[in-house]
């Protein structure tokens, strides 16, 4: 019998996390979720891709994904890895010109969510990827337009495009493809609230629609298939970049 695939999703709890691991559940890869506190969420995530596909296994890793420690001892637990799905994130709105509310304790928590969680998971993961693997970085077309939830957000984004590209480059010969999509505004609970965002961007999108969890979740699985791909950022987000440029 041949074994399945591997695909280890950050911040699969709920969201876009949990849309892109129903449909690699769906594809046939055994499924790590990860997730930082919402157990429960995470267990319903569980339930909904065990119906989805009843043949394949599936494992709950709790982990902070910005502390070395805890993204250390979640890859000790697994033993080899296919795909590694960025996707934990964190963001809150503040206006760009208001500097003052960005609080050192936001601008860590931003950073260090979006930023320095990818990177520590990055360098684990191909310790165990062994066979070559795909790496997909969940940015956002704030780091592509400086348009966004707020000036950090903005900021980590674009690192995170910007490791996109160094590790496709430096990874590329052993076999490992590290890829990027940048969403626009999606409806999830991060930003449920902010509703002004959200008028603008449907106003903004030539499709006449937002990009939906489930868009961002099948290009990630493309952009996984697609062998001859590595350094792309692909863009789900219903036309809205082409209003923002
Ligand atoms: P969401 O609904 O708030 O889900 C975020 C997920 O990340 C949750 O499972 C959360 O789990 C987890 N998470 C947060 N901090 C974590 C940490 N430090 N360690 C491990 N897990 C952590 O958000 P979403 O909208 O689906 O966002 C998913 C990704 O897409 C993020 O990277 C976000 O920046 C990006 N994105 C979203 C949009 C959008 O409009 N929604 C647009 C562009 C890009 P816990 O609750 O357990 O912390």
């Amino acid at each position: 019998m041949t074994k399945n695939k591997i695909a280890l999703i950050t911040g699969a709890s709920r969201g876009i996390g949990r849309a892109i691991a129903i449909i690699f559940a769906k594809d046939g890869y055994d499924i790590i979720i990860n997730y930082r506190s919402s157990e429960e969420e995470a267990n319903t995530t569980q339930t909904l891709f065990r119906e989805a596909n009843p043949s394949i296994t599936t494992t709950l890793l709790q982990a902070d994904v910005s502390s070395s420690e805890e993204v250390t001892t979640m890859f000790s637990r697994i033993p080899s890895l296919d795909v590694l799905i960025n996707n934990a994130g964190w963001s809150t709105q503040i206006a760009h010109g208001d500097l003052e509310s960005l609080s050192p304790e936001i601008y860590n928590r931003v950073m260090d969510t979006n930023f320095k969680g990818p990177y520590l998971c990055t360098r684990e993961a191909i310790k165990i990827m062994t066979q070559g693997g795909s790496i997909i970085n969940i940015a956002s077309l704030s780091g592509l337009t400086g348009r966004g939830s707020n000036v950090i957000y903005c900021a980590s984004k674009a690192a995170l495009i910007n490791l996109t590209t160094t590790m496709a480059r430096a990874l590329g010969p052993r076999g490992i493809r590290v890829n990027c999509i940048a969403p626009g505004l999606v409806e999830t609970e991060l930003t449920r609230s902010w509703r002004d965002m959200h008028t603008a961007a449907r106003e903004q999108c030539a499709l006449g629609r937002q990009a939906t969890v489930e868009d961002i979740a099948t290009a990630t699985l493309y952009l996984t298939k697609m062998q001859g791909t590595t350094g792309e950022v692909l863009k789900v987000d219903g036309g809205q970049y082409l209003e923002q440029v």
